[in-house]
């Protein structure tokens, strides 16, 4: 299944113009199977994501974006997070320490929040983006080569703000997961593919370059 790994929502994420009910909208058209809710520095949106999964049965993990002082880290299946900036490694471990899975976000990114070399640095990341639907291919090439060497899971995700990025990117997981449970399950194994929507469908990114 395909699932969007990296998304802000307008409640939370006050640079987003999205819905939840119409990223979901948007997502199941183009075959997403489920979508995670990483909005910048908040987990605010938890309790209605769950409500709304209960009541339409569409998979929505809330996960967070969160600004380390090194820059940006996605964690998913966490409880708690700092309410202020931390290292990149405090945030890592504190991850770590509940159990949960994190990856760089757009780590080469020209906007100064990626992680860049301090990936060779940290230790406990899960994975690297190298697929986000807001940044250039050249800076994609460049965090799949990193992943490589680091022997990092390799991810796709939208970082969608506005309808037109919903799902333009996603991750491929070969197992269908439900659950948080479930989802951290498949993830630890590390077997997901990064994919882009492209002609109406997913495609795996071949990275062999
Ligand atoms: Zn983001």
């Amino acid at each position: 299944m395909f699932i969007d790994t990296h998304m802000h929502e307008m409640t939370f994420s006050k640079d987003s113009f999205l819905r939840l009910d119409e990223m979901v909208r948007i997502g199941k058209a183009k075959g997403l199977g489920a979508i995670c809710i990483t909005d910048h520095d908040s987990m605010g949106l938890r309790e209605y994501a769950k409500k709304y999964t209960e009541r339409t049965g569409f998979p929505v993990f809330v996960g967070i974006e969160f600004f380390s002082l090194q820059g940006d880290i996605v964690a998913l299946g966490i409880q708690d997070y700092p309410k202020e900036r931390v290292s990149a490694q405090e945030f890592i471990d504190l991850v770590k320490e509940q159990g949960g899975v994190c990856f760089a976000a757009h780590p080469f990114r020209d906007n100064n929040r990626g992680l860049e070399e301090n990936l060779r640095v940290v230790k406990g990341l899960d994975g690297l983006e190298v697929l986000n639907g807001s940044t250039s291919p050249e800076a994609c090439r460049k965090a799949a080569r990193y992943a490589r060497e680091l022997n990092l899971f390799t991810l796709g995700s939208s970082d969608c703000h506005v309808p037109e990025k919903v799902g333009v990117c996603a991750t491929y997981f070969p197992e269908e997961v439900r659950t948080m449970e479930e989802f951290l399950a498949v993830f630890k194994k590390g077997e997901m593919k990064p994919a882009y929507f492209s002609d109406g469908i997913y495609h795996i990114w071949d990275e062999s370059f």
